[in-house]
C-alpha cells in the first residue's frame, strides 16, 4: 500500500527519522514518510491509510512536536510545497485575500503578503513551520493571533473522508488552541486569509515591539508600514533564538515549551503572589506579569521559570542524571533546546525538572505547548 501511495500524483516517499523531521531534532524513525504537495494528495494518502487502520502523524515543519524514540508503527504524512507554478499562493490584490496550500512554509507566505503590502500577518513573521499548522494551535506572537486573519480553512475530515472549506468559527480557536490540536480529527489542506490592503500593519499591541518602532505613548491603535514591522519582529525574534538557524543550538527547540498558565480567579492569583513573595521578596512579587483573562489571570511561564531558579542555559545537573545534551536556551528561559545529540529522554528530563521546580516554588503546574507523540511528560 505504501509503495502504491508513493506512486500517486503529488506524493513522494522520503523515509527519514523524526530527528530529521522536527526542529527539536529528536525522535525515532517512522515506518515510512510520505510527502504530499497538494490537497488531493493529502486526501488520498490520509484516506487510504485511515481506511487500512494504519496510524499516521501529519507533519508540517515539525516545529511543535516532541516525538518518542519508538514510533516504528507510525507513517509520517508530511505536507510540503510542490514545485508547479499552480501550487503558488493565490494573491488577490483588490480584496487582500490570500489562499495557500497547507504545506507552504509559513514565513515564506508572510513574506509574500508583506511584499504585496498586505497587513495582518506581519507580527507572525519568523514563526517556523507550515501554513496548515497555523490554525491548529492558533499561532500567535507580538500581540497577534492568526485567528484574526482567517477567512476560510479547507479541511480533509478524517471521519467523513471529505474535503471542504469551513468557517474558522467551527474550529473553537483560542489561546494556542483549536479543536484540531491533539485530536487529529481533520487535516488542514489549505488556508484563506483576509488581510488589509493599505500597506499598514494591524494595530500594534505589544509594548516591546511598539517601542522598537518608535510608537508614542499617546498614539491610539498605532500602525506602521508592514515591511518595517516584519523587520522589527524578525530582529526581536532573532535576539531570543526564535528564528530557526541550523548553526545556533538555541533554535533547536519547539519554540515556547510551556503555555502561559491561566489561574482561575483572584484567590489563585494571590496564592501565587504569596508564594513569590515568600521566595523572592515583595519587590519581585510586585513586578509579576499578570493579565486579566476571562474570569481568571494569565501569568508568564518564562517569568515563573526564571524566578523558580532556572536561568538561561540551565540544564539537569550531572548528579541528577543530566547529560548536558539538553538545556534551556541561553537566550530565553521558555525554550528547551537540543545542544547536540539530545534524545527524547534528555528533553523529557529537562521538561520534568522545570515543570516540577516551578510547581514546588509557586504551586503553578506548567503545561507543555507542543504536541507529544509516542512519549508523554510523567505526572
Ligand atoms: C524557534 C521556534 C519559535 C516558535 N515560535 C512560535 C511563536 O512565536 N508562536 C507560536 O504560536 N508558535 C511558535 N512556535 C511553534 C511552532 O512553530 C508553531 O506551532 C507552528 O505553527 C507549527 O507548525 P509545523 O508545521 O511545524 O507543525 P508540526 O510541528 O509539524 O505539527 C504540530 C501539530 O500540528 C499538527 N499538524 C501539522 N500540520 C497540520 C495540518 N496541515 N493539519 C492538521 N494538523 C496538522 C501535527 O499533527 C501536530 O500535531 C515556534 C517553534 C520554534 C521551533
Amino acid at each position: 500500500m505504501i509503495d502504491a501511495l508513493a506512486r500517486t500524483d503529488g506524493v513522494l516517499r522520503t523515509d527519514r527519522s523524526f530527528a530529521d523531521l522536527t526542529t527539536l531534532r529528536i525522535g525515532g524513525t517512522p515506518a515510512a514518510t510520505l510527502v504530499c504537495s497538494s490537497p488531493a494528495a493529502v486526501a488520498t494518502v490520509v484516506g487510504t491509510l485511515d481506511r487500512a487502520g494504519v496510524p499516521l502523524l501529519v507533519v508540517g515543519g515539525g516545529s511543535n512536536l516532541v516525538v518518542g524514540e519508538d514510533v516504528a508503527g507510525l507513517v509520517a504524512v508530511v505536507l510540503a510545497p510542490g514545485r508547479g507554478e499552480d501550487a503558488a499562493p493565490v494573491v488577490d490584490t483588490a480584496t487582500g485575500t490570500v489562499t495557500a496550500f497547507a504545506g507552504e512554509v509559513w514565513d515564506d507566505l508572510v513574506a509574500v503578503t508583506v511584499d504585496a503590502g498586505f497587513g495582518g500577518l506581519e507580527c507572525l513573521s519568523g514563526i517556523p513551520g507550515s501554513v496548515g499548522a497555523t490554525p491548529v494551535q492558533n499561532v500567535g506572537a507580538y500581540g497577534a493571533e492568526v485567528s484574526r486573519t482567517l477567512s476560510r480553512v479547507e479541511l480533509y475530515d478524517r471521519t467523513t473522508g471529505t474535503l471542504d472549506w469551513v468557517d474558522p468559527a467551527s474550529l473553537d480557536l483560542a489561546y494556542r488552541y483549536s479543536n484540531l490540536k491533539f485530536t487529529g480529527r481533520a487535516v488542514v489542506t489549505a488556508v484563506e486569509f483576509r488581510l488589509t490592503t493599505d500597506g499598514l500593519s494591524a494595530p500594534l499591541r505589544f509594548g516591546e515591539l511598539a517601542r522598537r518602532l518608535g510608537v508614542g505613548a499617546d498614539e491610539d491603535r498605532p500602525r506602521r508600514p508592514v515591511a518595517d514591522v516584519r523587520e522589527a519582529v524578525l530582529a526581536l525574534r532573532r535576539g531570543k533564538g526564535m528564528v530557526l538557524d541550523a548553526d545556533d543550538h538555541d533554535t533547536w527547540s519547539a519554540g515556547s515549551f510551556f503555555t502561559n498558565p491561566v489561574v482561575p480567579d483572584a484567590a489563585a492569583r494571590d496564592a501565587v503572589l504569596a508564594a513569590v513573595t515568600d521566595r523572592c521578596g515583595a519587590d519581585v512579587a510586585a513586578s509579576m506579569p499578570c493579565y486579566p483573562a476571562g474570569e481568571g489571570f494569565k501569568l508568564s511561564a518564562a517569568w515563573l521559570i526564571d524566578r523558580a531558579g532556572f536561568a538561561r542555559g540551565w540544564q539537569v545537573p550531572a548528579d541528577d542524571g543530566g547529560t548536558g545534551r539538553a538545556a534551556l536556551s541561553t537566550k530565553h528561559t521558555l525554550a528547551l533546546t537540543n545542544r547536540g545529540g539530545a534524545t527524547t529522554a534528555d528533553i523529557v528530563a529537562l521538561a520534568t525538572a522545570v515543570r516540577d521546580g516551578v510547581r514546588a516554588a509557586f504551586g503553578v503546574t506548567l503545561v507543555p505547548e507542543p504536541v507529544w507523540v509516542g512519549v508523554s511528560l510523567p505526572d
